[in-house]
Order: C-alpha cells, then sequence, then structure tokens
C-alpha cells in the first residue's frame, strides 16, 4: 500500500483517455442549470509537475500529453480533445506545458460558481493528500472543493444520493491491491441502489491479471442487471518496440510499462459514444507505438 505515486504517470495516454473523458461528462453535466456534484474517490496530488523528478524519471508525459500536443492534431483537434487541450493550458504559461492538472482540478476548471457545483475529494496518502490540500487551498474559491483523507470507497457513502440529485462519482484507484478491482464492483453496485441516476465513471489498467481482465466484464452485467446504459472505451499505445519485454537467457527482463487502459461509465452521456468513435482512431494514430495498438468503443443498455 502507498508505493503507488500518481506523480509518476501524470500526463500519460492512461491520464489523456480519462480525463479528457471525465470533461465531456462535465459538460453535459453542467449544460442543465441545476448545480452538480461531483465526487472523487481517489484523487491523487492534484497537479504535477511534468519537469520534477518523478514524471522526469519515468518520462510517461512523452508517450501521452507531450507526444499529442506535438503532433498535427493538436493543431486542428475535435471539439472533444480541443476542450481537453484547452483546460490542460489553462494550468500553464502560453506555448508551454510543465504542469499536468489531475482529475480534481480538471473538474474543478469546469465546475461553476453559478449555480453552485461542489466537488468532495478522497485521498488517503499522506504525502499526496497534503500537497492536494496545499493546491485546494491555493485556489480562489476552496469552499467549493471538499477534501477528506480518507477512504474514498467508504467516504462515498455518505455522500449519495448528492442534494442535487445530479452528479459524477469518479472511481480511480490505483488497483496496487487485488482487493480494489471487487471494491470498485461492490462501490458501483452499492451506489446505483442509492443514486441511480448518477453519472458513474470507473478507470482501470488493461493488464494481463484476471482482475483486469474481468472487471468490464462484470461492470457490464451489474449495469445492465440494474437497467441503466454503459459505455465502455479502451485506448492501447501498444508496446514500444525499445522497451518490449526481453527473454534472452541471462538478459534482464525489462518492463513495457502499462500500454493500454479503459474507463467504464454508467449513465453517460448520450453523444459521448459517437465523440469517442471519432477521436480515438485518431489518438491511436498519434500516440501508437506499434504492436497491439487500438482502441475499443461498445455501449449497452
Ligand atoms: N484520479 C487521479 C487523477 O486522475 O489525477 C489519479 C488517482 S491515482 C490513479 C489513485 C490515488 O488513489 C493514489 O493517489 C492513491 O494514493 C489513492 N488511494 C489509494 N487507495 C485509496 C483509497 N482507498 N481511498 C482514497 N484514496 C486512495
Amino acid at each position: 500500500m502507498f508505493s503507488y505515486r500518481h506523480g509518476f504517470h501524470a500526463g500519460n495516454h492512461a491520464d489523456v483517455l480519462k480525463h479528457l473523458v471525465l470533461i465531456a461528462v462535465l459538460r453535459h453535466l453542467t449544460s442543465k442549470p441545476t448545480a452538480i456534484t461531483v465526487v472523487d474517490t481517489h484523487a491523487g496530488a492534484g497537479l504535477y509537475r511534468l519537469d520534477s523528478d518523478f514524471a522526469g524519471t519515468s518520462g510517461e508525459a512523452q508517450d501521452g500529453i507531450l507526444k499529442l500536443l506535438a503532433s498535427p492534431l493538436a493543431a486542428e483537434p475535435p471539439p472533444l480533445l480541443a476542450d481537453y487541450l484547452e483546460v490542460v493550458a489553462s494550468f500553464n504559461p502560453k506555448g508551454k506545458t510543465k504542469i499536468y492538472p489531475g482529475s480534481p482540478f480538471v473538474t474543478e476548471s469546469v465546475l461553476r460558481q453559478e449555480p453552485r457545483d461542489r466537488l468532495w475529494v478522497f485521498e488517503l496518502h499522506p504525502t499526496d493528500s497534503k500537497a492536494l490540500a496545499t493546491h485546494i487551498d491555493q485556489l480562489e474559491d476552496k469552499r467549493q472543493v471538499g477534501l477528506r483523507r480518507e477512504d474514498g470507497f467508504e467516504g462515498l457513502r455518505a455522500l449519495l444520493p448528492p442534494p442535487s440529485r445530479r452528479g459524477l462519482v469518479l472511481i480511480d484507484p490505483s488497483y496496487e491491491i487485488k482487493n480494489d478491482y471487487g471494491r470498485v464492483t461492490a462501490c458501483l453496485q452499492e451506489s446505483l441502489k442509492k443514486f441511480a441516476t448518477g453519472t458513474y465513471m470507473i478507470w482501470y489498467p488493461v493488464i494481463p491479471r484476471p482482475e483486469a481482465h474481468e472487471l468490464p466484464r462484470r461492470l457490464k452485467t451489474l449495469a445492465t442487471q440494474a437497467g441503466k446504459p454503459w459505455l465502455h472505451a479502451t485506448l492501447n499505445i501498444g508496446q514500444d518496440p525499445e522497451r518490449a519485454p526481453t527473454h534472452t537467457p541471462g538478459e534482464k527482463v525489462q518492463r513495457p510499462g502499462l500500454t493500454a487502459s479503459g474507463v467504464f461509465l454508467v449513465n453517460p452521456p448520450h453523444t459521448l459514444k459517437a465523440q469517442l468513435q471519432e477521436l480515438l482512431p485518431q489518438l491511436v494514430e498519434v500516440l501508437g507505438r506499434g504492436r497491439g495498438q487500438g482502441h475499443v468503443v461498445e455501449s449497452g443498455g
């Protein structure tokens, strides 16, 4: 527990997928006059320096946001991508990308003062929750965001249903412990009973582990049994030929790093599927590195 630090991964391909979908969902929810409530059960540190020791060591943003920004697609982005790139740019000086916003700040940048939208963020890591508290403290309207240094799966219970009966729950664990997969499913099942009309967004890594493989299947079954529409999208950038695992006896085996991730949504915006069907092939074209690259967009319910 607590060996995961999002700073190593900030701005990677998985963040690109997650945050652009997050913005699309928030735009949809804030297009109506009613105030919304957003709960981010696994928030991270909130803001990340791309030139820090963390990000510099992993270099993951190089294969994510930074590669995307250097591509021709960034010059003429489709609306969904344009919105995401504008949000990232709003945290940076013109023409430079030094800061990458995590989900609490991506969300906060879209929320409205009038009507008064609300954001609850949970973070358990002692260092990251402290950093998050400092970043929230610097916000102009910090009262809009409530930070709890507690278990997000547990804490969510007390917040549902939100008074506005309109909102989003983002569940983005680090899956450091196998238990997280089961907790995600249990959390969604319980939450849907309390707040059936809410939008839910779950991120997960596409990795060769039975629990990860099973998760989208379980979530589809759960949403279908609850009679709720769902949307599932994955982005796979393929294996970097230079970092592919080597199998020569005696040679050091290199880890290829995360190549793919997925987002699963319950009660998604109805326009999102078509937008992702247009955008994801373009993202694969730009971020793809080789064997295995591709995407999935599917829906049901
Ligand atoms: N949502 C963030 C973003 O998109 O910028 C990234 C979050 S990161 C994948 C997962 C975070 O959850 C880590 O910072 C980790 O310390 C924290 N965490 C792990 N287990 C937790 C739990 N049960 N409750 C709250 N936070 C947890």
